[in-house]
């Protein structure tokens, strides 16, 4: 599940690096001489780095694209593809998160620094290979990331619920339309709106209507698969995207969270508060244009849901007809 409480290797992996003291591990070594990528290796696993290797930057580059490490270490000097190179290729990838660049190299020349930074390394570290030189240039780059790390969980999660906030769930919505049409697959969304949520906020506080928030954000994620993907929308509405899921899957599931908040109050600042939500349903037809559209759709359906008595399920179904169940 992209979300905020899981590990997860799928294209928003942002909390899922490992636990703290086991993050910014992994370095990739690009190195031609086969006797310095062994001591480097040496070097870097003693000191508790988990170190992936290649013996020239064609090799690395499709390596580091298909999984890439939290640093990249390379050689300035290579036949075919050089460290400065290299850099350059790397820099023009869209990885999913920062990869550090460390350059080795004999040189000092201020021209050559500039050139490396230029091209894009972070950082150089001297050859002959010092051991004590090199952990420390990663670890000041592990603080690079760390904080690189922070601002990513900042600008893609809510910081209230911990779920994924909009603008993430815009960009994750684009790439399963994607391929929801390129492969034919399903693709369903759930709008869901707490009903009533301001007379929580004006009965209890606004701390308590906080607490309940968070209470439902939880309840909703652990209805959720791994591929689902949940984010809070706006103040008190959700939006769920259901993968690989029907119009039918998804009213069931629908159905089923529906149920969940409404037969068991939550708990919020020791008080038991029961609420119910609603929630429109929409699936992508070959006629729905754009994501915009089927998020206007489930939209739709939660607005018919509030206007037929609210807690329940409305479904705007591929006859473009809304048709709703009771609670
Ligand atoms: P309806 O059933 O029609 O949805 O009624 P409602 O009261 O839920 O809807 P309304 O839009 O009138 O009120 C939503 C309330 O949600 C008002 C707003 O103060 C509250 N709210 C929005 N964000 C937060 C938040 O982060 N924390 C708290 N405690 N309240 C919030
Ligand atoms: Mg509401
Ligand atoms: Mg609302």
């Amino acid at each position: 599940m992209i979300n905020a409480t899981e590990d997860s290797e799928a294209s928003v992996d942002l909390r899922g690096r490992g636990a703290l003291g086991a993050r910014f591990r992994r370095v990739f070594v690009v190195v031609d001489d086969p006797a310095l990528l062994r001591l480097l290796s040496k070097i870097l696993e003693s000191a508790g780095f988990k170190v992936q290797q290649a013996e020239d930057g064609l090799q690395a580059i499709e390596a580091i694209r298909n999984d890439p490490p939290d640093f990249v270490i390379t050689d300035w000097d290579m036949p075919v593809i050089n460290g400065i190179k290299l850099c350059e290729m790397l820099r023009r990838e869209s990885l999913p998160h920062y990869v550090y660049i460390v350059l080795l190299t004999a040189r000092s020349q201020t021209q050559d620094m500039i050139r490396g930074v230029a091209a894009g390394a972070d950082d150089f570290s001297s050859k002959p290979v010092i051991a004590g030189e090199l952990l420390a240039r990663l670890q000041a780059g592990a603080r690079v990331l760390e904080l690189e790390h922070r601002l990513s969980v900042l600008a893609r999660y809510d910081p209230l619920t911990e779920l994924l906030n909009r603008r993430t769930f815009f960009e994750i919505i684009e790439k399963e339309w994607s391929r929801s049409v390129r492969h034919g697959y399903p693709l369903s969304c759930v709008m869901i709106d707490v009903d009533f949520f301001k007379r929580i906020n004006d009965t209890y506080g606004h701390l308590a209507g906080d607490a309940v928030l968070k209470a439902i954000s939880s309840r909703l994620d652990n209805c959720c698969r791994k591929n689902d993907c949940v984010c809070r929308y706006g103040g008190e509405e959700f939006c769920v995207l259901l993968p690989d899921t029907d119009e039918q899957g998804a009213v069931h599931w629908a159905e089923r969270c529906r149920q969940e908040i409404a037969q068991r109050p939550c708990l919020a600042n020791q008080q038991s508060i029961q609420l119910t939500i609603s929630l429109g349903v929409a699936q992508r037809c070959d006629d729905t244009q754009n994501p915009e559209r089927l998020l206007d759709l489930a939209d739709q359906s939660l607005l018919a849901a509030k206007r037929g008595g609210r807690n329940r399920v409305v479904v705007f179904g591929s006859h473009e007809q809304l048709q709703g169940s009771l609670p």
